[in-house]
């Protein structure tokens, strides 16, 4: 087998545990239920601004990063983020605390998704990916979104879990869920899920076995809806960012206007809103070009970059047509669309890479593009 060419950590960075990059610390802050609220916000905005460089992303599994953090600085913010509610009690129980939330979150969601925190102590060792999907709104809107395990509902309303990458799950009750997300995570580590400390459930699934008795998958869950766009919704406002990235002054803004929700899309729910709000730096159009095109940091901001990409993914989104995609990294890992895209750039040491309807990694259909050159027209 081909050794990547990336570094693969096997980890996410989180507040206890930050990761190196090119412009400092990354300090991953992973909300309570995906949600935030106002003072919360503020203050991660003031932390920012204090102890690092004033950058905020949002990450694909729904959490806020704070970039440029020194070695320096990271334990006064994690005084500061503590006191806002957002530390969790050791590194260990922060990395376990993987737990996708829907946005459009219902009473139920809530409480099931706290419920699931508070039993995450009862779960077995699991990898450092693995992850819960909490998708029981009013609607499932988080099918493009891989998880582990998912918490959905059933076309009658109903809860169901279910193993990543198996079509059928579980009926359960709102007071058996926790205890049987618990019983498939062990059933996972038991039926040999777990290689070398690593392990997804997708991968397990796909080796044609599943779980049985009260667990075993009986059950559809109901149709996933596309991932929505940045407009008004039933619960606020929802508002994009390019690249998903924000500065501390735009979070500080937000914060003002009423609780957030963080979404996995690069954008924010704003509970309650019923109007845009006027701010600048967000992303208020479904038909915004820069929503067509995906860019990791880049360099100088990731260690592994071999050039800076932004700006030119920027450049060409123009000429990226409606509905279709264009991924540009900066690495063959792929970080900001780990999937398939209608054209992915790669930069290398010789240039950019071109791979049509594939991903960072695939074999390039160009290779060694000059960035100045590179021109998309009869492409899509
Ligand atoms: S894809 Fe981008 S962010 Fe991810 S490791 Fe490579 S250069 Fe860094």
């Amino acid at each position: 087998m081909t050794e990547p060419s990336f570094l693969v950590q096997g980890w996410c960075p989180g507040a206890l545990r930050p990761m190196m990059s090119g412009d400092g610390l990354v300090v991953r802050v992973r909300p309570q239920v995906g949600r935030l609220m106002q003072d919360q916000a503020a203050g991660i905005a003031a932390a920012a601004r204090a102890h690092g460089n004033g950058l905020i992303d949002l990450s694909v599994r729904g959490n806020v990063q704070l970039r440029g953090v020194s070695e320096v600085s990271h334990p006064n913010l994690i005084v500061d983020l503590r006191t806002l509610g957002l530390i969790d009690a050791d590194a260990g129980d922060e990395a376990r605390r993987n737990i996708l939330v829907t946005p459009f979150a219902d009473g139920t969601t809530d409480a099931l998704a706290a419920r699931l925190g508070a039993a995450l102590p009862r779960m077995p060792h699991l990898p450092g990916k693995f992850g819960f999907v909490v998708d029981t709104g009013a609607a499932p809107v988080l099918g493009g979104i891989a998880g582990d395990i998912r918490f959905e509902r059933a076309t009658g309303g109903g809860l169901v879990i279910r193993c990543e990458g198996a079509p059928l799950g579980a009926a359960v009750t709102e007071d058996e869920a926790a205890q049987a997300a618990v019983e498939l995570a062990q059933w996972f580590v038991d039926a040999g899920g777990v290689t070398g400390g690593r392990g997804r459930m997708a991968a397990l699934i796909g080796r044609g076995v599943g779980p049985e008795g009260h667990l075993a998958g009986k059950v559809a869950p109901a149709p996933t809806a596309p991932a929505p766009a940045p407009g008004l919704v039933a619960k606020g406002a929802l508002v994009g960012f390019a690249f998903g990235q924000m500065t501390a002054q735009t979070l500080a803004e937000l914060a003002e206007l009423g609780p957030l929700r963080i979404t996995p899309w690069r954008m924010v729910l704003i509970e309650g809103l019923r109007a845009w709000p006027d701010l600048s730096g967000l992303i208020l159009r479904a038909d915004d070009p820069i929503r067509r095109v995906e860019a990791c940091p880049g360099a100088p901001a990731c260690l592994q970059a071999l050039a800076p990409v932004r700006g030119l993914a920027s450049r060409l989104a123009h000429d990226v047509p409606e509905g279709r995609l264009l991924h540009v990294s900066a690495c063959a890992k792929g970080c900001a669309h780990p999937g398939r895209a209608d054209l992915t750039l790669v930069a290398t040491a010789e240039g950019f890479d071109l791979i049509r309807n594939g991903s960072a990694h695939d074999t390039p259909d160009q290779r060694a593009l000059a960035a100045a050159t590179i021109d998309l027209k009869g492409l899509f």
